[in-house]
């Protein structure tokens, strides 16, 4: 028996507490009423609190029920529609459970799990596997699975409301309609951010009746992302969040019986091990895509391996694996001759007709599938019946269909085995489960995408070097603002403000958003409406960081609290408050880590005659004042008088912040202006660990290590491709927006950037604390290499742009970095900034490659770190970045990354548009970015590149407060300068993932432990988090793990398990990415709410808080 149906629902309790005795185990707070023996989750309209309590057991239900409640609906009994209820006093009624019909379960999916142990409340219980809906497969046939769908792209030729708005809305609805009045079931896959839209135009009536459809099995919901999301250019984090807002909306709206369990992800261009590895952490049974290389489909359909068990991760074990479809046809679409939107022959079936061709048809049909099914190793066969865009006519398609599925089974009568009917992915991934046969596995990945021998998608990887940073940005402030509002207890105040971030960043992860692909006017809408969401979130930091500051519990609620004030141009040297600083300033630095930082802290100013007041009051003794190199300083974009900027450090603790005060003083005592020298013989810097050399013409030349002497060679090259202008017909592809394809000639020798007057221009900027040597290469490139005296890494900060095209050609910018380290052709990436992928030159660990494109074909996508490693020599090169881009170390001992490309034609994928993006001016665009080298034993690196990658995931953010005449003294008195919001840093392996509000004093926590078992002996150990003993600002007294998007409890969660074999292939080879660690699992300890946590495990967790001050009353 399915549990669900014994899940019960209170919805919309309105509480008249004046007139009404309170029963003992319910509690005001905040004037709403709170019973801390049920979940509950507040629905959108404020004052409306859905209550629910969920068991498998009636008789547990009867007892501990006798509740004091408004009404009751029986959410998901077959049949049964959600009651619409309305404003009842409250009474004390008993629970009647509502009727429940026997439903028959197919013994091949599995069944819910028993009910969630006392204390620990499931979240949902939901139709998880009931398929009764599904028509049944005929055994002795080919049972052929029609699965009408839509694709909708979140913005990529028109914005996401021209998208929306368009006249295809309309149409969708009716789709919608269409598709679920079939008995048999039907789907939609629409992004949930249109769904979200589409709803909330729609009366309670419709409403109710998409609710019952969902709730009967008839209406599908598959993935339910806010948008189906890129897998090369996204970050974890990123695609955590924006699959559960997806699926938080998904269930704010229909209710608890949404919850998505197949993924999705027919249209990225190429699939990522990690996003696999999170797609079974969503609690999906299978997913489905449909792009992956062209030799690798070759071979898969030829042997018949279209299906197979993915090993999403060599850390977490089987629980990361998850079954997965390729699609053999083309692409996701339907088959040839049956888009009855496009190259589709409506079926004419009256016989009187000249025009019939039932027959023709349907011959047509069966030889297709007849030859489909050979690349399918059972006897059921997935169709996609779709378009690439909304479907503009769901009468057309589902009347063509409907006769499709009739003649064609009407062809059983004369001896026909195929067996044709409508279908989902729920319902065919049901009937393969029951086949039980045994699939193979894979535990790398599919990248990168070739569609053919010219065709290498591998250019999306760097596509709009300013989009992909800007999403950064939006990250990194949407984490700070989402935990900041939870700190200062918002209540919901900001749920606006937080949500329009969480929306447009969610919208960014979209599949022709951070990828590059989408029209320019696309681009620059999704930059505009990021920019309206982080300013909207800028309100929310604004008060949360005044009322966090103020030092009295009186001050927290005055309205007087000054106004934090933002310089989002702090990337071009740009910030309005620094640089009119007449009086003093107070400069809060938010840490929005777990961990303690040293935040160095760049701030243009237009006076030198500043004084640096610490925490505690105190002058600040190391301030230097740094020349803005001159390429910044001549930045179109930049509207700032500053030449210099102010450095200084401050450490911070975790997840906290220091206020520093700015003071306009005498010229005596201003900060000290480090030595500018021009560059005129080789010379070194020293960190505590190397001594770091560089040529007369300020070229990096080697790195030695203090302690062992030994040297390693590191030079620094600059360089293009240029693209090639293919007329994209046949094999004459041209590199654009998506592909990758430079000159053949340049396979060998390409073109190396030299400096504009064959000298290379540098001046060196020395300090007691940093040292950087400005590089100046040509007009449109240039760089600072800074060298921190406290640290080994040292940080490249570039400025790239406009690229010159008067040649017309296009050009494809790459730094580069040549040692003298033996690599072998080997190279490592991460996926999604999380797992390590091996890489090597031209080979695939799984079939044999051919090599076509000697560099476009060793392109990887790397999010947070590419690395090379010396094996016999013990060291490792290791290069982070700031954003997505392309790169490669197929180049011995080098690494290669691509950080900028104009390209003057398009690529004929779609766009239709060259990536020739404008910049400010129209000239062309200028990006800045940045690097961060690091060289260290095998040993020693991978502690010390994880760290910094999540550390600039999670910058800090700066706020600023202009304090009048004679007010610095009494802003120390009246606020806090230093705080921390945890007891204690989290342990050193543990990353706060996620913190924010999920409901009325309910915050949805994410602890995730970011070593793999095998990268660190110290830190790959598992790690042990109290949850009740992290926060100080409020005591967590109760917590539910969860599936990673928050939609079930995971101790009932049980997801379809396939037999497979271990082999990878044939092919199979010894690497580390096919080496499993099986760890067992530490379940949440529910009477102290500890949690032992294992390398690369994530944990989700829904805890109830009590603000601290309660307590103390
Ligand atoms: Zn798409």
């Amino acid at each position: 028996m399915n549990s669900y149906r014994n899940c019960w629902e209170i919805k919309y309790v309105f509480v008249n507490t004046t007139t009404c005795p309170i029963p003992s185990n319910f509690s005001i707070m905040n004037g709403q009423l709170h019973d801390k023996s049920v979940h509950y989750r507040e629905s959108s309209s404020s004052g409306r609190f859905c209550y629910r309590r969920c068991s498998s057991k009636r008789s547990s239900l009867k007892r501990s029920w006798t509740v004091y409640l408004v009404l009751l609906a029986g959410i998901p009994a077959q049949g049964q529609k959600i009651q619409n209820t309305g404003h009842v006093d409250y009474f004390k009624t008993t629970l009647i459970p509502s009727p429940v019909s026997p439903t028959p379960t197919t013994s091949t999916t599995t069944t819910p799990g028993s009910p969630p142990q006392s204390p620990i409340k499931p979240v949902v219980n939901h139709h998880r596997c009931d398929n009764s809906r599904c028509t049944a497969p005929v055994p002795t046939k080919l049972n052929v699975h029609l699965v009408p769908h839509t694709h909708d792209d979140v913005g990529w030729l028109k914005t996401v409301d021209q998208y929306y708005y368009g006249s295809q809305s309309h149409h969708k609805v009716a789709g919608v309609h269409r598709c679920c009045g079939q008995s048999t079931g039907g789907s939609s896959t629409s992004s949930t951010a249109f769904f979200w839209k589409w709803w909330r135009d729609q009366s309670e009536e419709h409403r109710t009746q998409v609710r019952a459809l969902v709730n009967e099995g008839r209406l599908e919901f598959i993935s339910g992302g806010w948008v189906m999301h890129d897998e090369a250019n996204t970050h974890y984090q990123s695609i955590i969040d924006q699959m559960t807002w997806g699926h938080r909306r998904l269930q704010d709206m229909i209710g608890p019986c949404v919850v998505p369990t197949i993924g999705w992800q027919i249209d990225p261009f190429g699939h990522s091990r990690e996003s696999a590895h999170l797609s079974a952490m969503f609690g999906f049974d299978g997913l489905f895509f449909a792009r992956l290389d062209y030799q690798d489909k070759k071979l898969r359909s030829a042997e018949q391996r279209m299906e197979f068990i993915w090993q999403g991760s060599g850390d977490v074990g089987r629980s990361a694996n998850i079954w997965t479809h390729v699609m053999a046809g083309p692409l996701y679409g339907p088959p040839t001759g049956f888009d009855w939107e496009g190259d589709g022959e409506p079926i004419i079936d009256d016989p009187e007709s000249d025009d019939y061709n039932v027959n023709r048809i349907v011959d047509k049909f069966l030889d297709y599938v007849s030859n489909y099914s050979a690349n399918y190793a059972t006897n059921q066969l997935f169709i996609p019946m779709a378009h690439f865009h909304p479907i503009q006519s769901a009468n057309n398609w589902f009347t063509n269909m409907d006769k499709l599925i009739r003649y064609v089974n009407g062809r059983q009568r004369n001896g026909s085995n195929i067996n044709v009917f409508y279908s989902t992915p729920t319902c065919y991934l049901s009937a393969v489960h029951q086949s039980n046969n045994t699939l193979t596995t894979k535990a790398d990945d599919f990248f990168p995408y070739a569609s053919d021998g010219n065709t290498y998608w591998t250019g999306y990887y760097t596509s709009r070097p300013a989009l992909k940073r800007y999403e950064r940005v939006g990250n990194n402030f949407l984490q700070a603002c989402k935990q900041l509002d939870v700190l200062a207890g918002m209540g919901g105040v900001y749920d606006k403000e937080v949500t329009a971030l969480r929306e447009w960043q969610a919208v960014m992860q979209h599949h022709d958003a951070i990828t590059g692909t989408e029209k320019q006017h696309v681009a620059s809408d999704y930059a505009l409406k990021l920019a309206k969401s982080i300013a909207g979130c800028e309100r929310v930091v604004n008060r949360a960081v005044a009322k966090l500051a103020a030092k009295s519990m009186a001050n927290r609620t005055v309205q007087s609290l000054p106004e934090q004030l933002f310089c989002q141009q702090l990337n071009v040297s740009a910030c309005e408050w620094t640089e009119s600083l007449n009086t003093s300033l107070a400069v809060t630095v938010y840490n929005p880590y777990g961990q303690p930082v040293r935040h160095i802290l760049r701030l243009p100013i237009t006076n030198r005659s500043v004084q640096v007041l610490d925490p505690t009051g105190a002058a600040v003794n190391q301030t230097y004042v740094f020349p803005i190199p001159g390429p910044v300083l001549s930045l179109n974009e930049r509207d700032s008088e500053a030449l210099e900027e102010l450095v200084f450090e401050a450490p911070v603790p975790a997840l906290g912040f220091v206020t520093y005060t700015l003071k306009l003083q005498d010229a005596d005592d201003s900060p000290i202006a480090p030595v500018v020298r021009k560059v005129v013989g080789d010379f070194s810097v020293q960190t505590p660990g190397f001594d770091v050399f560089f040529d007369r013409n300020g070229r990096l030349q080697a790195l030695r290590f203090r302690d062992s002497g030994r040297n390693v060679s590191l030079r620094q090259e600059f360089a293009y491709y240029s693209s090639h202008s293919g007329t994209n017909s046949g094999p004459d592809r041209a590199s654009g927006a998506y592909i990758f394809l430079p000159e053949p000639k340049e396979f060998a020798t390409d073109n190396v950037i030299a400096p504009a007057d064959c000298n290379y221009r540098a001046q060196v900027v020395e300090s007691p604390v940093l040292t950087e040597v400005h590089h100046y290469i040509q007009k449109y490139l240039s760089q600072v290499i800074r060298i921190d005296h406290r640290s080994d890494t040292i940080e490249i900060d570039y400025t790239c742009g406009p690229i010159p095209v008067a040649d017309e050609s296009g050009k494809e910018i790459v730094f580069r970095w040549q040692t003298d380290l033996n690599t072998g052709g080997v190279f490592y990436t991460d996926s999604n900034g999380r797992q390590t992928m091996r890489r090597r030159r031209d080979y695939r660990p799984t079939y044999k490659l051919n090599v076509t494109q000697p560099v476009s074909g060793n392109y990887y996508p790397v999010n947070n770190w590419i690395a090379i490693w010396d094996e016999v020599a013990g060291l490792q090169l290791t290069m982070l970045n700031d954003r997505a881009q392309g790169g490669t170390g197929f180049r011995e001992g080098q690494i290669e990354l691509m950080v900028h490309r104009r390209i003057l034609h398009d690529d004929g994928i779609g766009v239709d548009e060259p990536l020739d993006e404008p910049g400010v001016d129209g000239n062309g665009l200028t990006i800045r970015g940045r690097f961060w080298l690091q060289l260290a034993t095998v040993a020693a690196a991978t502690e010390l590149h994880r760290e910094l990658a999540n550390r600039l995931m999670m910058e800090p953010v700066v706020t600023f407060n202009r304090l009048a005449k004679g007010q610095a003294p009494h802003y120390y008195k009246k606020h806090r300068t230093n705080y921390t919001a945890l007891y204690n840093p989290l342990p050193r392996n543990i990353h706060l993932l996620t913190l924010e509000r999920w409901a009325n004093r309910t915050l949805l926590l994410r602890l995730e432990h970011f070593y793999q078992w095998n990268e660190s002996r110290e830190w790959s150990a598992p790690a042990r988090v109290e949850l009740r003993d992290v926060f100080r600002e409020f005591v967590v007294y109760d917590a539910v793990e969860t599936t990673l998007s928050a939609t079930e409890n995971i101790l009932t969660t049980r997801r379809l398990q396939f037999r497979y074999t271990n082999a990878n292939n044939h092919l199979s080879q010894a690497f580390n990415q096919t080496h499993r660690f099986e760890p067992k699992r530490h379940e949440l300890n529910t009477t102290d709410l500890s949690v032992i946590i294992n390398p690369m495990e994530i944990r989700t967790f829904i805890v109830r808080i009590k603000p601290k001050y309660y307590c103390n009353m």
